[in-house]
């Protein structure tokens, strides 16, 4: 019998003692939650009211012909309200908000995507909302900073250490402790202290369980291989979950492979090997660090997938060797953004499109006869500064010079 929150020898909860008992309390409303019959069906009413569920899967047809391999479908994931699978775990965090009794959210976000699904499910249930972000990502994401404030949320620019991610973090949990009887604190990826790895991707479940019947329906089979990238590990254990029954279907993890394996700019702790196990913001898993466990610096071209851990779940399953963990570099990645806008109309957030350029890598091994499913987390519009910027758009750039020469005016 496995000890309860662990998956093989990762996971757990490392945690402050004055945090057990809100953990605790956690647990409690999310495994009364699961039993309660009623529980799911609202959420999944609520979903396909509020965020376009069942999202749908599309028949790549153009891409497929063009790739000469495998027919490719891929998950719209993209059309979710908030144009990610991000609303999938806050909506269903807030029900359990709820559920407690609890009238606060608070989060921490890097990029700011989850910030921005946090104020969005704040405000549809009524709570009030705080986002901690180092104060070097709120400089670099005024746009989201804008959406979250717009939505209601208070941000709070963390000044210690680096001024990022991590620092939010340690924030977020300062007032966490010292707010436990009013304030919830949503965790965006399947990471984390237990029970929020297993919550987390209990809520995204929802992907794989559509997804199941509906390649079903439309290809008349299972998939040969599922592709899904892997920041924390929510979209990828979301889709996954509709297939780890089926040992036929071959699963791949897409990491970010930043600048390539043999630079140190890259976020790739499970493909290259660089990883190693440690316990680190309250879970074991592996990490991105030095032998003296000291975190090191990530990097990705997409935002969501620049982060040292990964969810000890998907660390289990490396292990057991049931994902297939691969890594595509930032120049694959906008290649592949740029062939799915050309060929089929649709932009993938630059996260997603790390699915595709591993997809698209092996498309060549693979027969006609063949189906894949790629998860498309998120659609990219919101990455235009980024994207525009790696494509060498000199219109745009000229455009936000003018913008600029505007607002000095
Ligand atoms: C946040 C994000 C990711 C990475 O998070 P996971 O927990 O690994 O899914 C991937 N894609 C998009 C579009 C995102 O916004």
């Amino acid at each position: 019998m496995e000890r309860p929150g662990y998956y093989g020898r990762f996971g757990g909860a490392f945690i402050p003692e004055i945090l057990s008992a809100t953990l605790e309390q956690l647990q409690v409303a999310f495994s009364g939650a699961k039993k309660d019959p009623d529980f799911w069906s609202t959420y999944q009413r609520l979903m396909s009211t509020y965020s376009c569920r069942p999202t749908p899967l599309t028949y790549a047809e153009n891409l497929s012909r063009h790739l000469g391999g495998p027919q490719i479908y891929l998950k719209r994931e993209d059309l979710n309200h908030t144009g990610a699978h991000k609303l999938n775990n806050v909506i269903g965090q807030g029900l359990i908000v709820g559920r407690m009794g609890k009238s606060r959210v608070i989060a921490e976000t890097g990029a700011g995507q989850h910030g921005v699904a946090t104020a969005t499910m704040a405000a549809k249930f009524g709570y009030s909302c705080t986002i901690y972000m180092g104060e070097v990502d709120v400089a670099r994401q005024r746009p989201n900073v804008f959406w979250m404030e717009q939505l209601g949320a208070r941000v709070v620019p963390v000044k210690d250490g680096a001024r990022i991610l991590k620092d939010a973090i340690n924030e977020a949990l300062r007032d966490w402790s010292a707010n436990m009887d009013t304030t919830h604190y949503v965790l965006g990826t399947a990471c984390g202290p237990h029970p929020f790895p297993e919550m987390v991707s209990y809520f995204q479940s929802i992907v794989g369980m559509e997804v199941r019947d509906q390649i079903l329906q439309q290809a008349g089979r299972s998939p040969s291989r599922v592709y899904a990238c892997v920041g924390g590990g929510s979209n990828a254990l979301g889709i996954f979950n509709g297939f780890f029954d089926n040992s036929e279907v071959e699963l791949v993890g897409v990491e970010a492979g930043g600048e390539g394996l043999q630079s140190d700019k890259h976020a790739t702790r499970l493909a290259s090997g660089r990883g190693s196990v440690g316990v680190a913001q309250g879970y074991k898993t592996y990490f991105l660090q030095d032998d003296d466990g000291q975190m090191l610096e990530t990097h990705s071209v997409a935002a969501g997938l620049d982060y040292i851990g990964v969810s000890p779940i998907l660390s289990a399953y490396h292990e057991e060797g049931r994902i297939r963990f691969e890594a595509a570099t930032d120049a694959e990645v906008l290649e592949a953004t740029r062939l799915v806008m050309k060929k089929e109309g649709i932009i993938p957030a630059l996260e997603s499109a790390h699915a595709l350029a591993g997809a698209f890598r092996e498309a060549g091994e693979m027969s006609r006869d063949d189906v894949i499913i790629v998860n498309l987390s998120g659609r990219g519009d919101k990455d235009i500064f980024t994207i525009a910027d790696a494509l060498g758009d000199a219109a745009w750039k000229s455009f936000i010079v003018t913008k600029a020469e505007e607002y000095r005016a």
